[in-house]
Formats: C-alpha cells, sequence, structure tokens
C-alpha cells in the first residue's frame, strides 16, 4: 500500500465524515503548526525581554522606596538636630539678655563706685586744707616743726599719723574698687562676647540645616515623581506582557487545534483501514467459498500490493523499530556528562546512512530543528483508537513535512547527529496521548516495540 493512496483513502473518508473542514485547505494546515510554533516562540522570546524589564523595574522602584526611606530618616534626623539647635539659640540669647542686664548693672555699678571716688577725693581735699588752715602750711612737718611745747609735740604727731593712716586707706580702697571694677567688667565682657560668637555659630549651624532639609526635601520629591513614572513604565511592560500572555495561550490552543485535528486524522485513517482490511477479508472469503464450490479454483491473489522499500525490517503489528542499530541508552534515569537526568527516550546508534523509519501509521505533526532535538520528526497515531506521538530527534536531515500522512516502516529522515547530541544516533520518544514541554506523557517504547 503507498502513502498516495493511503492520502485518498483518508480525505474520502474524512470528507465522508464531513467534521473536519479544514481538510480542503490541507496544503495551509501543512504549515501552520510550524508557523504557529515559531510564533509562539517568538512571542515567548519577547515576553521573557518584558519579563526581564519588568523585574528591572522591580528593582529600579525598589532601589528608589529604599533611597525615600533613607531621605526620609535624614530629614527627621535633621529635624531633630534643627529643634536642638533652635533651642541652644533660645538658651543662648536669654544668656546674653541676662549678660547685657548684669552689664547694665555693673555700669550702675561703676557709676555708683566713680561717684564715692570722687566723694573721697573731696574728703582729702577737704582734710588738707583744714590741716593748712590750722598750720598755715599743707606740708605735716611745719605741722610738727611749729609745736609749742613737748606735749603739743605729741598731739601733733598723733593727728598728723592718723590722718596719714587714714588718707593711705582711703587712697588703697580707692586703688582696689578700681581695680576690682575693672577686672568685673573684663570678665562680662568677655563672657558677652563668647555668648555671642556662640550663638552665631549656632545660627550658622540652623541655617545649613534648614538648607540641607529643604534639599532633601527637594531630592524626595523627585524620587517620589521618580516612583511614580517608574510605576506607569511597570504597568504598560506588565500589559505589554500580559498581552503577549493571551496571544501565546490563543497560539498554545490553535496548535493544540491542529494537533487534535491530525491525530483525528489519525483515528480516521485507522478506522477506514480497519473496514478496508475487513472489506477485503469479507470478498476474499467470498470468493474463496465460491473457489471451493466452483472447484475449479483459479490462484487467490496476493493480499495487497507491496509495500515501499522499507528502512529496517518492518515488524508486524501496529509498531515497527524505527532504525537498526545498537540501543546505548534506555528510557530511565541516567547519567550524562556526569549529571543525573530522566532520559525521556530510547537512543539507537549505529554507523553509516542509516534511514529512520516511522514507527507506525499516522501524520507528521511537525518536521522542524530545535537547537536541543536538531533535525526532529514529530508523528501522531491512532492506535486502537489511542492516541500516541512518536519523536524522531538529531536526524541528519528529514524527508517528511507537516501534516503528511506516513505508513508505519514509511522512510522519513536518516540518522544524525544535530542539536544537542553527541555522536550519531536516533533519540526516539513515545508518547501516549499528545508531546507537551513537560514530556508526561512519556512512555517506555519498549512497552510497544521490539528494537
Ligand atoms: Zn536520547
Amino acid at each position: 500500500m503507498n502513502k498516495k493512496y493511503f492520502i485518498s483513502l483518508s480525505i474520502a473518508a474524512a470528507l465522508t465524515i464531513g467534521s473536519l473542514p479544514t481538510l480542503g485547505t490541507t496544503a495551509n494546515a501543512h504549515s501552520s503548526v510550524e508557523d504557529l510554533k515559531k510564533q509562539q516562540d517568538d512571542i515567548s522570546s519577547k515576553k521573557e525581554e518584558i519579563n526581564g524589564k519588568i523585574n528591572e523595574k522591580k528593582s529600579e522602584i525598589n532601589q528608589n522606596i529604599n533611597k525615600q526611606q533613607e531621605i526620609q530618616s535624614q530629614i527627621a534626623e535633621i529635624s531633630t538636630k534643627l529643634k536642638d539647635t533652635e533651642a541652644k539659640i533660645a538658651e543662648k540669647t536669654k544668656e546674653i539678655d541676662e549678660t547685657t542686664a548684669e552689664i547694665n548693672k555693673l555700669k550702675e555699678e561703676i557709676k555708683v563706685l566713680k561717684e564715692k571716688i570722687e566723694e573721697r577725693n573731696e574728703l582729702l581735699k577737704e582734710r588738707a586744707r583744714a590741716i593748712q588752715e590750722k598750720g598755715g602750711s599743707a606740708n605735716y612737718l611745719d605741722v610738727l616743726l611749729g609745736a609749742d611745747s613737748f606735749g603739743d609735740f605729741i598731739n601733733r604727731v598723733t593727728a598728723v599719723n592718723t590722718i596719714v593712716s587714714a588718707d593711705k586707706k582711703i587712697m588703697d580702697e580707692q586703688k582696689r574698687d578700681q581695680a576690682e571694677l575693672e577686672k568685673k567688667q573684663e570678665e562680662v565682657e568677655g563672657k558677652l562676647a563668647d555668648l555671642e560668637s556662640t550663638k552665631a555659630s549656632l545660627e550658622t549651624l540652623k541655617k545649613d540645616l534648614d538648607s540641607q532639609k529643604t534639599q532633601k526635601a527637594e531630592l524626595f520629591k523627585q524620587l517620589e515623581a521618580q516612583q511614580a513614572s517608574l510605576e506607569v513604565e511597570k504597568k504598560d511592560l506588565q500589559n505589554e506582557s500580559d498581552e503577549l500572555s493571551k496571544m501565546e495561550h490563543q497560539l498554545e490552543g490553535e496548535i493544540q487545534a491542529e494537533q487534535a485535528r491530525l491525530a483525528e486524522l489519525a483515528r480516521q485513517r485507522e478506522i477506514e483501514r480497519k473496514r478496508q482490511a475487513e472489506a477485503e477479508a469479507a470478498k476474499r472469503a467470498a470468493e474463496q467459498q465460491q473457489a471451493t464450490t466452483s472447484s475449479s479454483g483459479g490462484s487467490s491473489e496476493s493480499s495487497a500490493p507491496a509495500p515501499s522499500a522499507p528502512s529496517a525490517p518492518v515488524s508486524a503489528g501496529a509498531w515497527t523499530s524505527p532504525a537498526s542499530g545498537t540501543i546505548t541508552t534506555n528510557f530511565g534515569w541516567d547519567v550524562l556528562n556526569g549529571k543525573k537526568r530522566f532520559h525521556y527516550g530510547t537512543d539507537i546508534a549505529a554507523r553509516g546512512s542509516v534511514p529512520i523509519s516511522a514507527a507506525a501509521d499516522g501524520y507528521v505533526i511537525k518536521s522542524h530543528y530545535s537547537s536541543s532535538y536538531g533535525n526532529v520528526v514529530y508523528i501522531t497515531h491512532s492506535i486502537n483508537g489511542q492516541t500516541f506521538t512518536t519523536v524522531y530527534a538529531h536526524m541528519a536531515s528529514s524527508s517528511v513535512s507537516t501534516g503528511q500522512a506516513v505508513n508505519k516502516g514509511d522512510r522519513i529522515g536518516y540518522m544524525g547527529n544535530t542539536g544537542y547530541s553527541f555522536g550519531q544516533h536516533l533519540h526516539f520518544e513515545l508518547h501516549a496521548g499528545s508531546w507537551n514541554a513537560s514530556k508526561s506523557n512519556a512512555v517506555n517504547p519498549r512497552q510497544y516495540i521490539n528494537f
């Protein structure tokens, strides 16, 4: 049975069912899974890029918020310092007022003292005048020499002594008062100068703190504005990402639908084939009966046209081995380059030009190149009403295209070493159901196939 025969058969079958409206446009449908997959990959990478940008924005926003918090705590610190400085200025102002009052009081005292000194000067002058009047001379010696008798002399000496010591006392007091006054004035004026310079430096500090606070407040405002625009940018990116997710989802649905369509084709084809086989068997039985009754039996016909040259010996039954060679890795846990990993298929290795064949009848879902699988073909099958998917990876080349119907044993390409592969081999996967990225439907091919 050749391929063309089956395509026409399945199309006829499908057309009679009428539930497959896209069949008439198989030529377009052939490339659609690949196109859709490519679109999906483009969207995925665009989305990844955008999500990367979203993460960048998030970290920028976080940095911004951290800065805002830092600035706020700096402003709080400056405000505390300002309060402290203002309190100190108030204190110094009070001290200055007090000192000024003290100076004023001191000036009053100085004034009183000066008056006293003036009074004493007057007293001394008067005393000197009194002595002059008594002795006709300001000279104490004249007073003493003018004594009439020794008794008078003694009296005069006593009087002169008294006057002299009194004068001396007054003069000493005067000197002491003057010195004290000068000292006090100097002290208070020094204190006032200190207070005023302290107050001046406090006021400078306050001014500095005020300007710092203004600057920080300005910076804070800028950061807030920056945050707002970052949030907007992030939201735009998020919307874009959401939109891409929607598209991705939609495409995934389309891909699933296309795969389901091909799986349904495979199912219809299986039903049709069974019907044909039954019809043929019935026809043969009728012929045989006729031959036995007529007894002059013509030689019975060979059942079917010769199959196209198989790439590997084709087994009877639904399945056949996809390639001849040595099994190098089985399905299951395995170590590759020192790392433990789950191997989702069976590896068959052989040297030279090794043909790869379809493991069962079906439709090619995908035939493309991927960085991991290299040249890879996906085929959907229907075996006793159950959908299976086979994967043929690392091929040197593929000779089938998407949407193409294949028969068990048909050559689909040649063994190779493309993609993530280390030496020529076929990586063959069998999925009970459809293929998915997590390979959740993968089963051990040896459950179905004798390699
Ligand atoms: Zn493998």
